[in-house]
């Protein structure tokens, strides 16, 4: 049996529109505004206290905002009260009922709404067949693990038929493994369901792996809402840059710029990057080349006379598996370069003289931000 016809029915597209909360002085959330199509996992990341959880208790109708709408499917439930809103939400401590067993908690939503009880049967052993618990259904959470209290708290969740599923750091309290499992597990339902999937995390690993569209936040204000892929290679602020994965970032000011190609002088040369996110000339700026975006190269002991190439000597290097992660000392610093293993066939030493290179396409510019440190100068 599936619950997909059902679930897939409903689609709807999620509008917040310069939706903003205070808390007196405070601001959670400066004025958001974002369409989100239908049946989209969409996660939102930051640090803590960025804002995330205001955002998703604002969509599921547990705190007012201060100003701005939220609309669903053409429909404007600002004003709507939580038990009207087509939302479930799943939250980090599960909140199952200790008194009640599996079906019972997974049922909870449906006979509230007084549902009979042979619909209720009938819903609560789907439900569990597709989480995978239907040999479960008459303990106490108590007698369940971790991982089996979360699909719990997730099946008790999807039985509304939700239109949108509202997920505040659900597996932050379970080990890396169950995590991952749990990772996988999420995105299938979401997928078989079609549904708006809601996620918050503030793990940027967890977040690119799991999510179509992801809503980086910091200090209230979305930075960037993108794919995982664009985040990571088309960062347009420096805390993108520097948050999300690994990044060398090179402090500079703008030499020149023709179209979208700037030079960048930087105490370790002038560059030139492909990526300007409108950075214009004089600007104070910081160059970003992802680690896999360099080629290194033994020096021949030459100077790399070249806008796309910095030397150095190697300072480490260590092997792990598919992958070889090596740093570079150059004048100020450390950068961070991996070479796959077999390519590298331990060519690469510590205390060898090398050449990092990059092609311009590769090298995005991204305003100075002087509440981030740990940058080269
Ligand atoms: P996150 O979920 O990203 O950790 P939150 O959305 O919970 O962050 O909080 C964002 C900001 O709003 C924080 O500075 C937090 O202290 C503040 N905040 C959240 N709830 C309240 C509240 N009820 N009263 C006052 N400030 C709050
Ligand atoms: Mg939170």
């Amino acid at each position: 049996m599936s619950v997909t016809p059902t679930l897939a029915a409903r689609a709807a597209d999620l509008s917040l529109q310069h939706l903003e909360k205070r808390y007196g002085s405070i601001i959670a959330l400066k004025p958001l505004s974002i369409d989100i199509p239908a049946g989209t996992f969409l996660t939102v990341l930051g640090p803590s206290g960025s804002g995330k959880t205001t955002v998703l208790r604002l969509i599921g109708g547990f705190s007012e905002p201060t100003a701005g709408r939220i609309v669903l499917g053409g429909e404007d439930i600002t004003e709507l009260p939580i038990f009207q809103r087509p939302c479930n939400t799943v939250f980090q401590d599960y909140a199952l009922f200790p008194h009640l067993n599996v079906s019972e908690n997974v049922g909870y939503g449906l006979s509230v709404r007084g549902r009979p009880k042979s619909e209720i049967n009938t819903r609560v052993e789907e439900i569990l067949t597709v989480v995978g618990l239907q040999k479960m259904a008459g303990r106490a959470p108590s007698q369940l693990s971790g991982g089996q209290r979360q699909r719990v708290a997730l099946a008790r969740a999807l039985i509304c038929d939700p239109r949108i599923m509202l997920l505040d750091e659900p597996l932050a309290a379970l080990d890396a493994e169950l995590r991952h499992q749990m990772q996988e597990f999420l995105k299938a339902q979401q997928r078989r369901s079609g549904i708006t999937f809601l996620f918050v995390t503030h793990d940027q690993q967890e977040a690119i792996g799991i999510s179509d569209l992801i809503l980086v936040m910091r200090g209230g204000v979305v930075e960037q809402v993108a794919s995982p892929r664009d985040l990571y290679y088309r960062p347009q602020t420096h805390f993108v840059a520097s948050f999300f994965g690994e990044n060398n970032l090179i402090e500079g000011t703008i030499a020149s710029r023709q179209g979208d190609e700037v030079c960048i002088d930087t105490k370790l040369g002038s560059f030139v990057a492909a990526n300007p996110n409108g950075c214009t000339v004089g600007q104070r700026a910081s160059m970003a080349v992802r680690p896999e975006s360099f080629t290194v190269q033994p020096d021949a002991g030459k100077p790399p006379n070249s806008k796309t190439a910095i030397n150095g000597v190697i300072h480490d290097t260590s092997f792990s598996g598919s992958a070889t992660r090596v740093t570079v000392r150059v004048a100020s610093g450390l950068l961070t370069t991996t070479v796959a293993s077999d390519r590298n066939k331990g060519a690469l030493h510590t205390g060898d003289k090398v050449i990092l290179q990059w092609s311009p396409g590769d090298a995005i510019v991204v305003a100075a931000d002087d509440t981030i440190a740990g940058e080269l100068k």
